[in-house]
């Protein structure tokens, strides 16, 4: 595989894990840790299947990555995420010294890497990130439009049918 489809095929795959996420209700964000062109770590995120705030994808992805290598540091490690990291995410990204990270849409209310901070290409910090941006964005952030246009319309209908049972 060339370089450019190595990277279509890995944000698809973190497309994969959003669409999983919204299939069992959850903000649909994926993500994929791929280490010498293999996925070694995926996931997405399982906030309220857990009743967790610290399970993003990328935080998922991070440990299982961190689990296949047997070490914490994911130094030769790319990151893909369809939505842009949010501070938390972010910072687990630079403890485990990804290398690169590829996201799709920004998250203009969280992100923590090009919208509301830029953490990962912070010099103060001991490690930077290589950030690529943009793959992948529409297919991304359709995704976010879709849930959260579903979930406004399902609270409408809860708000009814419990005017209707009281
Ligand atoms: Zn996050």
């Amino acid at each position: 595989m060339n370089l450019e489809s190595e990277q279509t095929y890995f944000m698809q795959q973190a497309l994969l894990e959003a669409k999983k996420a919204y299939l069992i209700n959850e903000v649909p964000i994926g993500a994929v840790v791929v280490h010498e062109g293999e996925i070694v770590g995926r996931g997405h995120n399982l906030r309220e299947w857990l009743e967790d705030a610290t399970v993003h994808a990328e935080v998922v992805a991070i440990q299982e990555a961190c689990r296949t290598l047997n070490s914490w540091r994911l130094v030769d490690c790319d990151l893909y995420v369809t939505i842009e990291p949010c501070l938390m995410c972010s910072g687990a990204i630079i403890n485990s010294r990804i290398g690169r990270v590829y996201y799709g849409a920004p998250d203009p209310k969280a992100g923590a890497v090009t919208s509301l901070y830029q953490t990962l290409t912070d010099q103060r910090l001991n490690h930077q990130v290589e950030v690529v941006s943009g793959l992948f964005a529409e297919e991304s952030a359709t995704l976010m439009k879709n849930f959260f246009k579903a979930a406004r319309k399902k609270r409408k209908i809860e708000k009814i049918s419990w005017y209707f049972c009281s």
